[in-house]
């Protein structure tokens, strides 16, 4: 049986927000992935600046376009369209490709280590059982090679929404916190659009449209040579959950398409795919000596479907709990993670009341002073006072 100091299940933003701290910190880490990097991801990759604030690295080499303008768009009762362009000086999100930017993420965390500190990348086909005891995890995994068995203090779940390590810690059922939303995405060239576009964009908009579907938004994220379209409900309503995820199928995203862009996806033979995202996050409580993060352990912002972000916050939070050597790893863990459960837990309760209304919020959005405020939270995070928070909370 191989030890490792720490055990990471999942290469994507959580598990290598934490691989890198760790061996920063001078610890030996086992990360494991089911896939080969490079390897799809559905997500439109829109990197806030909270999120490149986060990184300990620029990801400057795979930003594809920076965006200094979002677009938010919605449909009025006489099927015209309402719509609010909100511009700063400074940068609101960068754009990348998600396989280049998961794969240049992991270079960096491979060639991370001081201290004796070290990542190892080994590729499995899947856990087959995790086993925790007083002062340790057994991980059983599945390789090309066979079964094998690694030990550790501690490990961390980053398996995303889809993963084993949540199902397997909590026997096989989901925890009554964890939450789903569901988005599609597909990729346009630019080369197969026809200025002007039928809707009125500009190939270069970054759209948020919360025309098509209740409960969330469709939306245009314009990279080098693409468009990425989706369309995603974040914030399913408690009464219908399954209708809100069913409402998300590719014959919508294609109808989406045609309005949007005047492209027949069938036609151009475009790769349209989806996954869930992990919600409910913010009333995770860690437990014992196997910690969840990122999309494992819901964190994805009900209110925007935003989740990179508290991937590797939340990993890197999982890093300092290790790192600080605490005895119970879990209470430590759950104190470095309060401040972003704090804020989703916000982004949650304006998500049920924007959803319910977004009319509202669009309203609230004409005025200079709370636009400007809703844009810096988009952006940078939780407003930094209360009185922000309930200023927000009363309008959105
Ligand atoms: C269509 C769509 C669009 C999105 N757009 C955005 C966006 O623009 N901006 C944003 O911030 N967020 C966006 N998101 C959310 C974002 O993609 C996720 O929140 C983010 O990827 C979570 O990172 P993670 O590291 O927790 O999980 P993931 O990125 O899902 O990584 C999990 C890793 O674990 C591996 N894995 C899975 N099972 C196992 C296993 N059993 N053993 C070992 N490894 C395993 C996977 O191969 C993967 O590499 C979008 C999501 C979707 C679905």
């Amino acid at each position: 049986m191989l030890s490792y100091d720490v055990l990471i299940a999942g290469a994507g933003p959580a598990g290598c927000a934490a691989a890198y701290d760790l061996a920063q910190g001078g610890r030996r880490v086992l990360l494991l992935d089911r896939r080969i990097f490079p390897r799809h991801k559905a997500c439109a990759c829109g990197l806030t600046r909270k999120t490149l604030t986060a990184l300990r690295y620029s990801v400057e080499p795979v930003t594809e376009r920076v965006c200094h303008e979002i677009v938010l768009q919605q449909a009025t009762d006489d099927a015209s369209r309402r719509e609010v362009r909100v511009r700063t000086p400074n940068l609101i999100c960068a754009m990348a490709v998600r396989e280049r930017f998961d794969a240049f993420c992991l270079q960096q965390t491979l060639a991370a280590g001081r201290n004796g500190g070290s990542v190892v990348l080994l590729k499995i086909e899947g856990i087959a059982a995790i086993r925790e005891g007083g002062d340790g995890v057994e991980l059983d995994v599945e390789t090309a090679a066979g079964p094998q068995t690694f030990t550790t203090p501690v490990l961390i779940g980053a398996d995303g929404s889809n993963g084993q390590t949540r199902r397997l810690l909590y026997q096989q059922h989901e925890p009554a916190w964890y939450a789903r939303g569901f988005a599609l995405e597909a990729c346009v060239p630019y080369s197969v659009l026809t200025e002007p576009l039928p809707d009125g964009d500009a190939p270069t908009d970054l759209v948020f449209d919360f025309a098509p579907l209740p409960g969330g938004y469709g939306w245009l994220f314009p990279k080098g040579d693409h468009i990425n379209i989706g369309v995603g409900v974040f914030a399913p309503s408690a009464e219908s959950v399954d209708i809100s995820l069913k409402s998300v199928t590719r014959l919508l995203l294609a109808d989406y398409t045609l309005r949007k862009l005047g492209v027949d996806l069938g036609a151009i033979g475009a790769h349209v795919t989806g996954q869930y995202l992990g919600m409910g996050g913010d009333s995770y409580v860690p437990r014992g000596r196997v910690l969840l993060v990122g999309d494992a352990a819901g964190l994805v912002d009900p209110l925007t479907g935003e989740g990179i972000h508290s991937a590797i916050v939340s990993g890197q939070a999982a890093a300092a709990a290790v790192l600080s050597n605490a005895k119970d790893i879990a209470s430590a863990y759950a104190r470095q993670l309060r401040p972003l459960q704090r804020t989703l837990a916000f982004s949650a309760r304006a998500a049920r009341s924007f959803y319910r209304d977004p009319e509202r919020g669009f309203r609230a959005m004409r005025h200079p002073l709370l636009r400007r405020i809703i844009l810096k939270t988009y952006a940078d995070g939780l407003p930094p006072t209360k009185l922000v928070a309930a200023l927000i909370e009363q309008f959105v």
